[in-house]
């Protein structure tokens, strides 16, 4: 399907899909990874609202990854945010886990609720939270899982569609992985919440660079990449002393420095009015186009060649796989990405797909009835 010409939205239609998320612009959700004192939470809002942001956020009840660390201060910490909340006029959400601390949100005034990577990854706990927030209309955002499936952070906001929530949105805050060693403390795995964004277009999407980044020097460009993937906002923890914070300390920043990073963003639009613009990406994307033709083409000719392949091996009792044919075909693969300049590690994956493809083929034809060869 193309869009490339897709209207721009009128003023009105644009006024219809306006929602709590949706307000033309990034939605910006800030605030200390966890409320620690009342005047750490007054002080934090105090410095925020001047900003303009849309949300105050703060962690009153924290899922530790270790027994024995700071858990937050529950009921107390709500108190403070209503407290901020009437004083700076400033919405506030905070992370529900359990139904309790759903009807404590609601007594005290959170305009938003959020569930956890630890909490979005067990499909009964979600459940349970759903029903008990059935009838009440809240905005909820779901983190991604900390493991990177899409269909369960998907399952996940669906339950709450379900509860009957219109106000539904996503969280991405990356994925645990066994090593930090490329820099970043949750792996952002981009094509993920782009798989989520292709199956649900209309789903606002928020990102977390905090979590992600784990270390403040990368916020900025974490929060830039999320922007130019088309998310609709951000999450990203504030503290007015981010060095002494009870949690999270490493990857907080202070609203001064939030400030400079809001100011920096660069916003992009999705589409153009301008005629010039439309009309070179249009003459590109036909070009293109052309090639994805030849690409295709081109792909059917070689499983033709794989299938002649088989017939081969089958004649001469051969196995179907053979390493030393992939291995060869990496080589040469990888060889002429060094003349193309292309991405080894894109164009091995991309031949995994081709061999395995192959060798589907040819196991079918070796007498594999029972494989299935799509046509
Ligand atoms: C948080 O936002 O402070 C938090 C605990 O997040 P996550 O569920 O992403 O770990
Ligand atoms: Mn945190």
């Amino acid at each position: 399907m193309q869009f490339h010409y897709l209207p721009h939205l009128s003023y009105h239609s644009y006024i219809c899909i306006m929602s709590f998320f949706k307000t033309g612009k990034p939605f910006i959700i800030a605030g200390p990874c966890s409320a620690e004192t009342r005047e750490q939470v007054l002080l934090t809002a105090s410095q925020l609202a001047p900003l303009g942001i849309n949300m105050f956020r703060a962690g009153v009840w924290k899922p530790r990854t270790r027994p024995g660390s700071f858990e937050g201060n529950g009921e107390q910490a709500l108190q403070w945010l209503q407290e901020t909340k009437q004083l700076y006029n400033l919405k506030f959400t905070i992370e529900v886990a359990e139904p309790e601390h759903i009807e404590l949100a609601l007594k005290y005034g959170a305009d938003a609720l959020w569930i956890g990577a630890r909490t979005t990854v067990n499909p009964f706990h979600v459940q349970r939270l759903a029903d008990t927030l059935k009838g009440t209309g809240i905005p909820v955002m779901v983190k991604n899982p900390v493991n990177p499936d899409v269909d369960l952070w998907v399952g996940a906001i669906e339950r709450f569609e379900a509860a009957g929530l219109t106000e539904v949105a996503a969280i991405h805050r990356g994925f645990s992985g066994y090593s930090s060693a490329v820099g970043y403390r949750n792996q952002p795995n981009w094509p993920i919440p782009i798989e989520l964004k292709r199956r649900r277009p209309e789903l606002t999407i928020v990102c977390d660079p905090s979590h992600i980044s784990g270390k403040r020097n990368r916020i900025a460009e974490v929060a830039q990449k999320a922007l130019d993937m088309h998310f609709d906002g951000l999450m990203i923890e504030t503290h007015p002393s981010p060095d002494d914070a009870w949690t999270d300390a490493k990857q907080q920043i202070t609203p001064a420095q939030l400030s400079e990073i809001l100011k920096k963003l660069i916003v992009r639009d999705e589409f153009t009015n301008d005629m010039d613009t439309q009309v070179q990406l249009e003459y590109i994307r036909q070009l293109m186009d052309a090639v994805d033709a030849e690409i295709i083409d081109l792909i059917a000719k070689r499983m033709e060649l794989s299938e002649k392949v088989g017939e081969v091996k089958k004649q001469a009792n051969m196995t179907a796989y053979q390493p030393s044919r992939w291995r060869e075909i990496v080589e040469t693969t990888s060889e002429r990405c060094d003349v193309s300049g292309l991405d080894k590690d894109f164009i091995v994956d991309l031949y995994e797909k081709i061999h395995h493809e192959s060798i589907k083929r040819q196991l079918y034809i070796l007498g594999n009835a029972q494989i299935e060869i799509k046509k």
